[in-house]
């Protein structure tokens, strides 16, 4: 099975729709996503404006403010603070990465919990690693989204994940946990991955580096998640030999067209929660 993260994303952006229109029906508010864009970095020019186009297609109204590489900290974090503060905005998302002259923990650290749609702040951090409800980071929570379309009972899976960034591997060994998976991270330093692959029920890798994942490295019928994103003569790629592994596998995410629409979904989900917890 070849699962279809553009298919179930539009799925995932259906429902969230129709209840962004219930809402409105019933309480004439919308939600709403600021987003805050440094710089000229063409990658994050498109991230931004997938984003936004998808907002707009789900009902959630969104804004993105500009900045020039050279912009002072001062203003940046300043512009935080309105918006935290602002009654009419739902979620913020200040686009990564940042320019040298800005520090990345301190806009993290100021964006409210609240609206914290990335799920990048230290107490949805925390509450996630204490088995709380919490925003979660887009991409793990997409992953979960895609695994639970193939198995829906994740209880005493083994799930090795490779990489342990803060962004993917971190949050996602915490998402599994929360299943009752058994988890297993893996990193540059672990001493022979390929046997720890090799285990899983569920193999994650989120390293960036292409096609490291090989037949002899997956179970029979195991399911795999592919986050990597790599650029090999010309074409994207993923961090599994995709054409190697498939017919090995019960499950495999395409790349492209397989975490990634998923990860913007989620962007989604996680601004409708976060303006769903201040409705009231
Ligand atoms: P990152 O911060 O660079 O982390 C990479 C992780 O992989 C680190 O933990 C690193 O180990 C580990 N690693 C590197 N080389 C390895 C090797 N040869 N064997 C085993 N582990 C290795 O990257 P990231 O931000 O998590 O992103 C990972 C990939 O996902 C990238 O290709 C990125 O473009 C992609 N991505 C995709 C999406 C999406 O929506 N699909 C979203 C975000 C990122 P150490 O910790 O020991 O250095």
């Amino acid at each position: 099975m070849i699962i279809d993260g553009k298919i179930e994303a539009k799925v995932l952006r259906d429902e969230i729709k129709k209840e962004i229109s219930l809402i409105k029906d019933k309480m004439n508010k919308i939600p709403k996503l600021s987003v805050i864009l440094i710089g000229n970095y063409a990658p994050s020019e498109i991230y931004v404006r997938n984003k936004i186009k998808m907002s707009k297609e789900v009902g959630i109204s969104s804004n993105v403010i500009r900045y020039p590489e050279e912009v002072p900290e001062t203003e940046i974090l300043k512009k935080i603070e309105e918006l935290n503060n602002d009654s009419n905005v739902s979620g913020i998302l200040v686009q990564l990465p940042l320019p040298k002259n800005i520090n990345k923990e301190k806009v993290i650290n100021l964006i409210s919990p609240l609206k914290d749609v990335d799920g990048f702040h230290p107490i949805n951090v925390g509450k996630l690693a204490s088995g709380f409800k919490a925003i979660s980071p887009c991409t793990p929570l997409g992953c979960l989204l895609l695994i639970k379309k193939v198995e829906k009972n994740l209880l005493g899976k083994h799930a090795v994940i490779v990489g342990r960034s803060n962004l993917n591997g971190k949050p996602m060994a915490q998402l599994l946990l929360k299943e009752n998976c058994t988890v297993t991270i893996a990193h540059s330093k672990t001493k022979n991955l390929k046997d720890e692959c090799v285990k899983a029920d569920i193999l994650i890798v989120a390293v960036g580096v292409p096609n490291l994942v090989k037949k002899d490295w997956v179970k029979n019928n195991s399911i795999v998640i592919d986050v990597g994103i790599n650029k090999l003569e010309d074409k994207l790629v993923g961090d599994v030999k995709f054409d190697d592994v498939k017919d090995k596998v019960k499950a495999i995410t395409p790349v492209p067209g397989g975490v990634g629409p998923m990860t913007i979904a989620c962007l989604l989900k996680n601004t409708l929660e976060c303006f769903k917890a201040r409705l009231t």
